[in-house]
């Protein structure tokens, strides 16, 4: 996993000042907010701000603890979730895509015009209005080549893909180690439903031979009532 990854992610939604916090996070779980702060070197609540944004967006959970010793507040405790934050960055950077793409159709698509000596630039409706001469100095108006442009927006996208399919990959990872956890702990719920019931009737059998021995006594109890009447 790319820590700069990780803190790209954290600068895109909550900005800069709070990639320190992927340093102190990553590959621990609930750290301590009062720690966090006092390495980041901030006020308890800046560290909260900062934290409750990057829960609002999935990228930390927590939990809290009531601290006695602190007069019966919450302390919270924070851990990277780094699922989400991997397919949110992911989202993000097919939106980047997909705009990019988008801008290349458009300059595929229509015509824009420029004055060689002021450098204005119109559409065709704008360059057709201005008979096609620039309204600033009255030179005449030449189509724009936007091959240029057009390449440097696919090279935008071929950067952009790159990082997308290093996404990909960490987030398969993440996934895959997270459906092993799931079903680690799916086995062992089942294993204690099984234990229970087996327990459940273990405890079953034994109140059954309870009973049944209770009956015995009883049965003899009579038997030896009634002989011992009988010699009478
Ligand atoms: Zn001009």
């Amino acid at each position: 996993m790319h820590i700069k990854l990780l803190k790209d992610i954290v600068a895109s939604s909550v900005g800069q000042s709070a990639t320190g916090i992927v340093d102190l996070l990553y590959g621990k779980k609930n750290v301590n907010e009062f720690l966090i702060a006092k390495k980041l070197k901030l006020t308890i609540n800046q560290t909260r701000n900062i934290l409750y944004k990057l829960s609002d967006e999935g990228l930390v959970t927590f939990i809290r603890k009531k601290d006695n010793k602190k007069g019966g507040w919450y302390t919270y405790f924070w851990t990277l979730n780094l699922e989400k934050s991997l397919s949110k960055f992911k989202d993000k950077v097919s939106k980047d895509i997909e705009h990019l793409e988008q801008q290349i159709s458009l300059k595929k698509s229509a015509r824009f015009f420029i004055c060689s000596s002021c450098h204005a630039e119109m559409n065709e409706e704008q360059a057709l209005l201005h008979d096609y001469t620039c309204p600033e100095c009255g030179e005449l108006l030449q189509l724009k080549d936007t091959s240029a442009e057009i390449d440097q927006l696919k090279q935008q996208i071929s950067k952009l893909e790159e990082s997308l399919s290093g996404v990909n990959k960490e987030l398969d990872i993440v996934m895959a180690v997270e459906a092993k956890k799931r079903d680690r702990k799916m086995k062992n719920e089942k294993k204690k439903i099984l234990a229970e019931r087996a327990e459940r009737k273990r405890q079953r059998l034994k109140e059954q031979k309870k009973l049944v021995s209770a009956k015995g006594k009883k049965v003899k109890q009579e038997k030896s009532g009634k002989s011992s009447a009988r010699k009478k």
